[in-house]
C-alpha cells in the first residue's frame, strides 16, 4: 500500500483550525466539554462541534460538527479537524479510530487537518484508514 499523500495546510486551513478553536474556546469545560472540531462544506460554510462527555463514554466533537453539518442541510464535507487544549494552546488532535470510520463512511475524500509526531498535516480521510470496513450502505 503506497504512503498516504500529506499535504501542506492552506489559508482556508488555518480558519477552519481557528474555528474549531474558537468553539472550543468559547464551550471548554474540564470534565465535559475538552474538545472542539470544525467542519467545512461545499458550500464553503464552516460548522462546528464540541464533544460531549458523559460518565465514561459521550461522543467525539468530530461526529458533533458533522451533526450539525448534515442538520442544517449539508452532504459534502471537504475538510474536518479537531482541538484539545493544553495550557492556553489549542493543538490539532489526530482522530480517534470511531472518527476515523465515520468520516470515511461520510466524506471519504474530505482532507482531514491532523496531528502527526509534532508536525499538522493533512490528508484525505480514505489515507487514514486504509483497508476499512464498509457495509456499502
Ligand atoms: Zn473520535
Amino acid at each position: 500500500m503506497p504512503a498516504p499523500a500529506f499535504q501542506p495546510l492552506t489559508a482556508s486551513d488555518k480558519d477552519l483550525i481557528a474555528a474549531a478553536r474558537d468553539v472550543l474556546r468559547r464551550n471548554y469545560h474540564r470534565e465535559r466539554h475538552s474538545v472542539g472540531a470544525a467542519v467545512v462544506c461545499e458550500s464553503g460554510r464552516i460548522y462546528t462541534g464540541i464533544n460531549v462527555e458523559a460518565c465514561g463514554y459521550g461522543p467525539c466533537a468530530e461526529p458533533i460538527a458533522i451533526g450539525a453539518a448534515f442538520s442544517n442541510g449539508e452532504r459534502q464535507i471537504t475538510a474536518i479537524v479537531a482541538v484539545c487544549k493544553s495550557g492556553s494552546r489549542y493543538p490539532v488532535l489526530s482522530p480517534c479510530g470511531n472518527c476515523r470510520q465515520l468520516i470515511v463512511d461520510y466524506a471519504p475524500d474530505a482532507m482531514v487537518i491532523f496531528s502527526n509526531r509534532g508536525k499538522v498535516l493533512k490528508t484525505k480521510a480514505r489515507n487514514l484508514l486504509p483497508g476499512n470496513y464498509s457495509s456499502h450502505f
